[in-house]
């Protein structure tokens, strides 16, 4: 980090300033020019606040050379993580570092034959995961709200009867209760900056799958992610789900940009939701393949067995035969990029 100090300020006052940002664990290189005095800040800055030191009667501009977070940062763990995560029978199921974790199944959980057809088709297909809502965040009040505990019951009664490991959606802290059976929980878009929520989710010993929020840069989904693993759990897997912008063609917009932009900047995997970024079950396979092709190290996608009566997100849910017809081209794709399904 760089600190440009305001021109003509006090040598004794610069020193002094320098000595109290010592002591939060920096070192400083102090650098006298005919106007202005420089501070180079080496060290650990993550924990230095920008805002305050813009604040400060003495600083003119704030420059950071390295990203505000540091365990999610690539820079200090060049090699991709490989989540492991185990299934019922004990074996380890993986993503990341290679491996492609599909993680399939409808939007909410409904009924009891609903989920335990739709848990046997996708997995049939080549399905790693099993995913369910039963705590549902939804735009309207009088939308369905998902079964709750129920619906948590009938998922943990899935992956008994299948194996496959479960993902569903946490959406407030006293929910971990009754989250024992779940293997992957899920914060989505509109808890990703829900901070008091996260900072619960770090002292959890869960992999996280952690959306990015509708309108949240890279580096803010990021940061949301540093709050996870600056309590101590540092399996964060991460969700490019679409954005808001300006085109309402699509339900949101897939940034496919975003798949190499956070694999650059974090060892974390990186997975996709084409169901929920483009709002459209006909574009979900040509958005999976994009983003196998552009690196993601898996998918989230919805699939129900009647789209139509669907009582949560029909029109972006793919039939089972459909996904079934998307994970033979998959595994296609999957071998082109070197990766294990
Ligand atoms: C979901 O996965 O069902 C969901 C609500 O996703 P998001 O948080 O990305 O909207
Ligand atoms: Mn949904």
């Amino acid at each position: 980090m760089i600190i440009a100090m305001k021109p003509g300020a006090d040598m004794d006052e610069l020193h002094h300033f320098a000595k109290s940002l010592e002591k939060q664990g920096v070192k400083i290189h102090l650098s006298e020019g005919i106007s202005q005095t420089v501070f180079g800040l080496v060290g650990d800055t993550s924990g230095i606040d920008e805002e305050g030191l813009l604040a400060h009667h003495l600083v003119d501009k704030v420059m950071r050379v390295q990203e505000p977070y540091k365990r999610a940062n690539r820079l200090f763990h060049p090699h991709d993580t490989r989540l492991a995560v185990p299934g019922p029978d004990g074996a380890a199921r993986y993503i990341g570092g290679g491996h492609l974790g599909i993680i399939a199944g409808p939007c909410s959980v409904e009924t009891r034959e609903q989920i335990l057809g739709i848990a046997g088709a996708v997995k049939e297909a080549g399905a790693g995961f099993l995913r369910g809502g039963a705590f549902k965040p939804r735009t309207s009040p009088y939308s369905f709200q998902g079964l709750g505990c129920e619906g948590l019951d009938l998922l943990l009664d899935a992956k008994k009867e299948t194996g496959l490991p479960i993902v569903t959606e946490l959406m407030a802290i006293h929910q971990l209760e009754v989250f024992d059976g779940v293997d992957i929980i899920q914060v989505g878009a509109r808890n990703m900056q829900n901070f008091t929520l996260l900072k619960e989710l770090g002292h959890c010993r869960k992999p996280i799958l952690l959306k990015r929020g509708l309108a949240a840069t890279v580096t803010e989904l990021l940061m949301a992610a540093e709050y996870i693993m600056a309590g101590g759990n540092e399996q964060i897997i991460l969700c490019e789900r679409g954005i808001r912008t300006f085109d309402n063609y699509t339900r949101n917009t897939l940034d496919l940009s975003a798949i190499p932009a956070l694999k650059k900047q974090s060892h974390l995997p990186v997975i996709v939701d084409p169901s929920h970024a483009t709002g459209l079950a006909w574009m979900v396979p040509a958005m999976a393949k994009a983003a196998i092709a552009a690196g993601a190290d898996g998918l989230i996608i919805e699939v129900h067995n009647n789209p139509e009566a669907a009582l949560c997100d029909g029109e972006q849910s793919i039939t089972p035969a459909a996904f079934g017809s998307l994970m033979d081209i998959l595994r296609k794709y999957a071998a082109v990029e070197g990766k294990a399904v």
